[in-house]
Parts: C-alpha cells; sequence; structure tokens
C-alpha cells in the first residue's frame, strides 16, 4: 500500500469532542495513522453535555463499547425521553419521547387516525400510545427484546445519561490502548504554511513550553475558543440569537433522590428553562436563560429553588452565542463539537453532532490531500443538520401560548425560518410532518412537540375516515392496553441497574 500523505492527526482539545473523536478514528484507521490529543488541564472542559439521543449506541458500538461497563464507569442512567414541563402553558406536561407512537395498521399512519378519533372524543392522549412515556411515567426501562416478535417490548428506543467528565476518561482510556498519545500543555498559537505546497494550511501548534506539534490534518476540538477553526484561521460566525435567545447558563449537581427516573426533565421558567439529568450518584441540573430577560442572581435564585435533593456544589456559570461556524472544514483544519458551534442543549443533540461530524470526517477522510469538492459536502452536511435541529430547537419556544413574560411573548411572536415555517403550516392544515433528506428528528418527534404544546390541526389525513369508526376505536384500545401490560412487565429503571450495571 502506498504512504498516504496525511500521516499526522492532531486533535486540539480533550472534552467530549476531543475523546469521541481520538476513539472513532483510533477504531477506524487501524493504527495507519499517529493520533495526537492536546489537552489543557489548566483550561479544562465545559464539563456539562450528559444527556444524550439513541443515537449514540451506534457510536458506542463502532467503537466497540460494551454498555454495561460504560455505565458502570460513567455513573450512567438510561433515557427513554424528554419531559417537558410548562412550555406550551404553565402547568402543562407532556414527553418527547423516544421510539414510535402507537403501532402501525392500515393505509396512514397510527396518528392520523388517533387526530380522527380525538375529534370523535373516542382517543386517551397520545401520550397513553407511547411506550417511552408510559415507562417513564412508572420508572420502568430494560432495553429491546427482539426475540417477542412485533411486541413494542421488541421497539423501545433509548439513549444515555452520563457524567461528562467520566465519559470523557472513560474514551480517553480506550483511545489511548488503541495507540492514541495524548500531550498535556496549553496551546498558545498555532503556525500556517507560507508559498509552496497548500499554502494557508495549519502546520503546526506552539505550546506554552514552547514545544511545536506539527500535523497534517488538524481537529479543533478545543471548544468555545475555536482555536483553529476561528483563531487562526477566522472562518466566521453566524449568529442565531434572534431566534434563541438565551445566551447563559448556571449548572448545578445535587443530591440524588428516589426514583431514579428513566428521563431528562426540562421545565420551563419566566426567562428560559431547567434541565433535570438524573445519573447513579448525582442529579445534573442547570437553568439555561437569557439574560436580557433576567439578572443571573434571579436565574440562580429559580435554579436552586427548583432542585429535587441538596445542591453539592455552587452554581458554575456559562456563556454561550448560539449560532454555528460558517465553514466546520476550512483547509485542513476539521471543527468538532463545540469550536462548530452551539445548539443549546433542549433536545440532547450537541453530543450527537460531534458524533455526526466524527462519522462524515470519515466518509471523506482525506488520506491523499484535501478535496475541495469534499470539504463542500462536508460544510453542507454539517449546515443542514445544524440548521433542521435549530428549527426543532426553535419549535419549542415559538409555539406557547405563555403570557406571563416578555420573553415568552416574544418567543411566540417571533418570525421563524422559512424550512420552519414550512412544517408548521403542513401539520396546522393536516397533521402531516415531512421529513427531509434524513434530516435528524423523524415525524414522530416533531408530533409530540406540536400536539405537547398545543396545536391542533385543522384536519386529519382523510383516508383515515376511510376505517369503520368502532374498528377504529377498537384498534386505539388495543394498542393502549398492550402498551400497558408491556410496562407492566419490564423492570424497575434503578432494579435494572443495580442488576446490570451499578458503579462501584
Ligand atoms: P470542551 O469540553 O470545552 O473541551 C475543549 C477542550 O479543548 C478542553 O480539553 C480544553 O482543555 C481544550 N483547550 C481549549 N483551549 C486550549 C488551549 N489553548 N490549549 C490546550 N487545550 C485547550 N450536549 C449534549 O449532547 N447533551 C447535553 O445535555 C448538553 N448539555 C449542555 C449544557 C450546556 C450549558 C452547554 C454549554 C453545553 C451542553 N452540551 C450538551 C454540549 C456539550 O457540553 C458539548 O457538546 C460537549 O461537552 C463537547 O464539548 P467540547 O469537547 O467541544 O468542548
Amino acid at each position: 500500500m502506498s504512504t498516504p500523505l496525511i500521516q499526522d492527526i492532531v486533535i486540539v482539545g480533550g472534552g467530549t469532542a476531543g475523546w469521541m473523536a481520538a476513539a472513532a478514528l483510533s477504531t477506524v484507521l487501524r493504527g495507519r495513522y499517529r493520533i495526537r490529543v492536546v489537552e489543557s488541564d489548566e483550561i479544562g472542559t465545559v464539563g456539562v453535555g450528559e444527556a444524550t439521543i439513541p443515537m449514540i449506541q451506534r457510536f458506542n458500538r463502532v467503537v466497540g463499547i460494551d454498555e454495561n461497563e460504560f455505565m458502570r464507569e460513567t455513573n450512567g442512567s438510561f433515557k427513554l425521553g424528554i419531559e417537558f414541563v410548562n412550555w406550551g402553558r404553565v402547568g402543562d406536561r407532556y414527553m418527547h419521547g423516544f421510539g414510535k407512537l402507537g403501532q402501525d395498521l392500515w393505509t396512514v399512519q397510527f396518528e392520523q387516525y388517533w387526530q380522527r378519533m380525538r375529534k370523535l372524543g373516542r382517543a386517551q392522549p397520545l401520550e397513553q400510545y407511547s411506550i417511552a412515556r408510559m415507562a417513564s411515567l412508572a420508572n420502568k426501562f430494560m432495553p429491546p427484546r427482539t426475540d417477542l416478535g412485533n411486541s413494542p417490548l421488541s421497539e423501545i428506543a433509548y439513549a444515555y445519561h452520563f457524567d461528562a467528565s467520566l465519559y470523557a476518561r472513560y474514551l480517553r482510556k480506550l483511545s489511548e490502548a488503541r495507540g492514541v498519545l495524548r500531550t498535556e500543555g496549553k496551546i498558545t498559537h498555532a503556525t500556517r504554511r507560507g508559498e509552496g505546497a497548500n499554502p494557508g494550511h495549519v502546520d503546526a501548534i506552539v505550546l506554552e513550553s514552547g514545544e511545536r506539534i506539527a500535523g497534517d490534518l488538524f481537529i479543533d476540538c478545543s471548544g468555545f475558543r475555536g482555536l483553529l477553526i476561528e483563531q487562526t484561521l477566522q472562518t466566521g460566525f453566524e449568529d442565531w440569537t434572534h431566534w434563541l435567545p438565551c445566551d447563559r447558563a448556571l449548572a448545578v449537581p445535587c443530591e440524588s433522590v428516589a426514583p431514579l427516573t428513566p428521563y431528562t426533565r426540562s421545565t420551563a421558567h419566566r426567562a428560559g428553562w431547567q434541565w433535570r439529568i438524573p445519573l447513579q450518584h448525582r442529579i445534573g441540573n442547570g437553568h439555561v436563560y437569557s439574560s436580557a430577560h433576567i439578572s443571573d442572581d434571579e436565574a440562580a435564585a429559580t435554579l436552586l429553588a427548583n432542585l429535587d435533593g441538596k445542591p453539592l456544589a455552587d452554581p458554575r456559570p456559562i456563556r454561550f452565542k448560539t449560532g454555528m461556524r460558517k465553514l466546520a472544514w476550512k483547509e485542513n483544519v476539521v471543527a468538532v463539537g463545540l469550536s462548530s458551534g452551539f445548539l443549546e442543549p433542549l433536545e440532547s443533540t450537541s453530543i450527537h453532532l460531534i458524533q455526526s461530524a466524527v462519522q462524515q470526517l470519515i466518509d471523506f477522510f482525506p488520506d491523499r490531500g484535501f478535496s475541495a469538492t469534499d470539504i463542500a459536502e462536508f460544510n453542507r452536511h454539517s449546515r443542514f443538520h445544524y440548521e433542521r435541529i435549530r428549527d426543532f430547537v426553535i419549535l419549542h419556544y415559538h409555539l406557547n401560548q405563555r403570557d406571563d413574560s416578555t420573553f415568552w411573548r416574544d418567543c411566540a411572536h417571533m418570525s421563524v425560518p422559512d424550512s420552519l415555517q414550512e412544517k408548521l403550516d403542513l401539520y396546522r392544515s393536516h397533521g402531516r410532518v415531512v421529513r427531509r433528506d434524513n434530516e435528524l428528528f423523524a415525524e414522530v418527534g416533531w408530533i409530540q412537540v406540536m400536539e405537547g404544546q398545543n396545536l391542533v390541526p385543522q384536519r386529519h389525513h382523510p383516508l383515515a375516515e376511510l376505517q369503520d369508526e368502532q374498528a377504529t376505536h377498537e384498534y386505539l384500545e388495543g394498542v393502549r392496553q398492550v402498551i400497558a401490560k408491556c410496562v407492566d412487565f419490564m423492570p424497575d429503571h434503578a432494579a435494572y441497574i443495580a442488576q446490570h450495571c451499578a458503579a462501584k
């Protein structure tokens, strides 16, 4: 095999992004390239990012992670979805659960029959047809049982909550065992090539100690700083704060309380929202808010007043700006993680965006140099996913009927991106959602949020009318009863963890 042009891969930063990139590349590149992670203990990591979505299972499989070991090492718990409290109106509560709603039968999707029966007063709330929601309410969990045919138990979709610093440590151990080198030190600057081959490319980073680390491909995982992609290459940032005005967070862990819930909770407050992420040894909490609408002191007081257990530290402030880097890949630098952009964690999507970027980098791996076409495709893909997730997050804010603060009134009245407006219009007229080009969130996710936040379509699909009314009613009841029986069968979430993957 001929020697590839790219030999040295330098990963700048060792947070979740840096170590996920290192773990994935060291696995798929099988020792043919030198991979080095450079991180600074003094700077540290952002230290949050503990809730995920089901696609992370694929990442874990690719890098060869054993689920039970991973859960033990990261104090993890299982996640069936996100419960949203106070989002449509104060007092509302719904879940965006993972996996299916109902059971497919006949011609159109389950939700269309449900819409018809709801209008006739013959349907129960949508969540009663979701195993994720019903199991969450009962604090039950088990992974899918593929031997159970077409039972809802064979299709349980789930993700994880974990301790972010333990996850990075776990991935580091795994990566170092696969040959990844680690350098601790603070990077002061990068140097770029002058004339000759690849002018403008970054050729090395320089540490405070004076050490110079050369590379062919640089993966910028330096967090919000964007050390290479922004500070060195000045790529530019597209600001989305006019749609998503929250710009600060306060994070605080608190003591665990029973039961160990298998879901994330997001509770809307006066000018933002609070996350609750249950782990085995503590609960992670944070208040994401708009500094233009409330003070830091008020945000902290709200956070502390809404904890389930005793706080284990003082609230830690984090500042951010929502938006994306204009290019995620420029020259020989690929930005992964917070260096490529930021969307608030309302739907736990940032770690997924890391996974997606790493997957794209693998798909377009530049072993023999850098192709402008490949780079353009990578950037198109990255923008598409950022924009579609942005729309989904905006949906939660925009679709509210709250009248208790200017924050919520402004969100309800703002104009939204055309791509989101089209989705809202389609749903409003016939209850339809169209998933385009493999965007991250499927129909079922959009429907749960739109219904959960009280958007009732004017009509349902005409084909849902063609079935006999009584048969449709029985079909819905049958689904509900099967789900209830399945939930009875499932073990308690805490008991499942105690049996399979309790931290030592
Ligand atoms: P960081 O964790 O900031 O790591 C940056 C790395 O670069 C560090 O190792 C640092 O030492 C190094 N570095 C920086 N500068 C230098 C330098 N000069 N020299 C040497 N090293 C340097 N995502 C989710 O999926 N789910 C969530 O629930 C979630 N919650 C979040 C809540 C908040 C409030 C925020 C802000 C983010 C959240 N995220 C969440 C996003 C998630 O935290 C990040 O996607 C994830 O942690 C990856 O961060 P990172 O590795 O890109 O950056």
